[in-house]
C-alpha cells in the first residue's frame, strides 16, 4: 500500500486501529516529497522535525489509549498565508521573507486541537494575488498532471501538494477563486465556504470581505471531514458567523433525488474551451440520471463580476498592505535616506509587480473624486449580484457551472497580460462578491489528459447540498 495516495478518512482509521502509525504516514509523505518536490515546488518551508514530534506525540496517545482528535496522525499542508506560531509565514513575499509569525491563526489552533500534523508551508502567488502561482517571489509551482503547466492559483502550492500525494489534505484561502481554480487546474477538491463560516484570525488579509479559509482535499468526503474540523465561530473574527456546525460528513450520502439544479445562462460563455464545456454537460447528464432535475436560470450581472471584483479587492488590498512599511513587519531596505525613502524603497523592493499593480488600482479608486465612481458604484453592483443569485436560489437548491473557463494554461503563457489572467476566474469570483459557498471537484480529462472542474454553488450556509451534491456525482462518475 501507498500510503501517501490514500485519503484522510481511509487514512484516519488505519491510524486509529494502529494499522499504520502517523510516523509511517509521514514518512511516506517525506518519501514523496523527496522524490518529486524538486520538479513540482509546492512547498516554500518544510518543517520536517516538528512534524515528527507531532506524529510521534500522537502515536503516543493511541498507543495509551488517549483521545485523539478527528484528524490524528493526518500529515496536511497549509498555504503560506496562514500563521503558526513561531514559524515563517512570507505569503511568498520578499516583504515577509523573514516574517515569524507570534501567533496562531484559529485554523490551525483547530486543526492542532484535531490532531493533524503539518508538513509545511505551500507556494502562492504573492499576497494571494493571481491564478497560476507565477506571482509567488520564490518559485513558480508545477502542476503535476503537466509539469509545463501552471497548478492555478493562488493556492497553487496546496493544490499541487494534494495532487502529487505530496500531502493527504491541505487548506487553502480563496478571495475570488484561489481554492477553486487551482483545484480545477491540478484535479482535486476545492471547497470555499460561505463567508464567515471559517474564521480568518490569522490569515494575512488580502480583500477582507472576500477572504475565505477552506479544504484543498482528494475527494468530497475529505473535504466533508476538513470542513468539519476547521468551521465554528470565533470572536476574534467579527465577521465569523455564530451558528452551529453541521457534521458535514453526515449529509454526503443522502442522494440527489428530486434535486433542483440551476444552469446560469451567461456561464456557458463563447470562447470557453468545448471540452471544458462538453464535461460539465456530461456531469450535469450524470446528476440527472441519479434523479436531480435541471433548469436554466439567469445571473444576468455577471458581466461585470471582473471588473466590480478588481475595483472592490485591490481597493481592499491597498488598505490591508499599507502596514508592510519596513518598521513593523519584514523587509526593510539597506539604502540610505529619510523616513519617506525608506517607506519608498521598502515597498518599492519588497513588493512583486502584480502586488504594486493592485496597491496602485486600489488607491487610485479609494481617491477622493474617484471613489463615487469606481468604489461606490462598485459595492452597488456587488450588491445587485448578490440578489442574483438570491433570486436563482428561490427557484433551485444548488447552481452548476464549470470552475474556470479553461484548463491548466502553460507557464508563461498569460503573464504579460494581467487582464487575460484575471479572466480565469471569471467563473469563481462572483461567489466571494455574494459571500455564498462553492466547490470545485474533479468532471474527466481533456484529450491531453488535463483535469477539468465541475463548480457547485449553494446558498449561503447551504454547504450540506453542495457536499450531497459533489458525493452523488463523485460516486458515480
Ligand atoms: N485570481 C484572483 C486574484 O488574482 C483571486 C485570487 C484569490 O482568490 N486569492 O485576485
Amino acid at each position: 500500500m501507498q500510503i501517501n495516495k490514500l485519503t484522510a478518512h481511509q487514512l484516519k482509521d488505519l491510524i486509529r486501529k494502529k494499522e499504520i502509525s502517523a510516523e509511517e504516514a509521514l514518512t511516506a509523505v517525506y518519501d514523496q516529497i523527496e522524490e518529486t518536490e524538486k520538479d513540482i515546488g509546492a512547498y516554500v518551508s518544510l518543517t520536517k522535525e516538528k512534524a515528527f514530534l507531532q506524529a510521534k506525540a500522537v502515536d503516543k496517545k493511541i498507543k495509551n489509549g488517549e483521545r485523539v482528535g478527528n484528524l490524528a496522525g493526518i500529515p496536511m499542508a497549509i498555504k503560506d498565508n496562514m500563521c503558526i506560531k513561531d514559524g515563517k509565514t512570507t505569503c511568498s513575499s520578499k516583504i515577509l521573507e523573514n516574517f515569524v509569525a507570534p501567533y496562531n491563526a484559529t485554523v490551525i489552533e483547530k486543526l492542532q486541537a484535531a490532531d493533524a500534523v503539518f508538513i509545511g508551508k505551500t507556494n502562492m502567488d504573492e499576497f494571494a494575488m493571481g491564478s497560476s502561482t507565477e506571482n509567488s517571489s520564490v518559485k513558480t509551482t508545477k502542476n503535476p498532471c503537466d509539469l509545463t503547466r501552471v497548478p492555478g492559483g493562488s493556492s497553487g502550492g496546496s493544490a499541487a501538494a494534494v495532487a502529487g500525494k505530496e500531502a493527504i489534505l491541505a487548506i487553502g484561502s480563496d478571495t475570488g477563486g484561489s481554492i477553486r481554480q487551482p483545484a480545477a487546474c491540478c484535479g482535486v477538491v476545492g471547497m470555499k465556504p460561505t463567508y464567515g463560516r471559517v474564521s480568518r484570525y490569522g490569515l494575512v488579509a488580502f480583500a477582507s470581505s472576500l477572504d475565505q479559509i477552506g479544504p484543498l482535499t482528494k475527494d468530497v468526503t475529505d473535504s466533508a471531514l476538513l470542513l468539519n474540523e476547521i468551521s465554528g465561530y470565533d470572536e476574534k473574527d467579527s465577521t465569523s458567523i455564530n451558528v452551529s456546525v453541521p457534521d458535514y460528513t453526515r449529509c454526503l450520502t443522502k442522494g440527489v433525488k428530486g434535486l433542483k439544479i440551476g444552469i446560469p445562462r451567461e456561464y456557458f460563455i463563447e470562447g470557453m474551451n468545448v471540452e471544458v464545456k462538453s464535461a460539465v454537460e456530461k456531469a450535469i447528464k450524470i446528476l440527472e440520471g441519479l434523479g436531480a432535475k435541471t433548469q436554466e436560470v439567469s445571473l444576468p450581472h455577471t458581466e461585470y463580476a471582473v471588473a466590480v471584483y478588481y475595483l472592490i479587492a485591490t481597493a481592499e488590498a491597498s488598505a490591508n498592505l499599507a502596514r508592510y512599511d519596513g518598521v513593523k513587519y519584514g523587509y526593510r531596505t539597506d539604502s540610505d535616506g529619510d523616513l519617506l525613502d525608506m517607506y519608498k524603497k521598502t515597498r518599492g523592493e519588497g513588493f512583486g509587480s502584480e502586488v504594486k499593480r493592485r496597491i496602485m488600482l486600489g488607491t487610485y479608486v479609494l481617491s477622493s473624486g474617484y471613489y463615487d465612481a469606481y468604489y461606490l458604484k462598485a459595492q452597488k453592483v456587488r450588491t445587485k449580484i448578490a440578489e442574483d443569485f438570491k433570486n436563482a436560489f428561490n427557484q433551485v437548491d444548488v447552481i452548476i457551472t464549470p470552475t474556470a473557463p479553461t484548463t491548466a494554461f502553460k507557464i508563461g503563457e498569460k503573464m504579460a497580460d494581467p487582464l487575460q489572467m484575471y479572466l480565469s476566474d471569471i467563473f469563481t469570483i462572483s461567489v466571494n462578491l455574494a459571500g455564498i459557498p462553492a466547490i470545485s471537484i474533479p468532471c474527466g480529462l481533456t484529450g491531453e489528459g488535463l483535469p477539468i472542474g465541475l463548480q457547485i454553488l449553494a446558498p449561503p450556509l447551504q454547504e450540506e447540498r453542495i457536499l450531497t451534491t459533489a458525493y452523488s456525482y463523485e460516486q458515480k462518475e
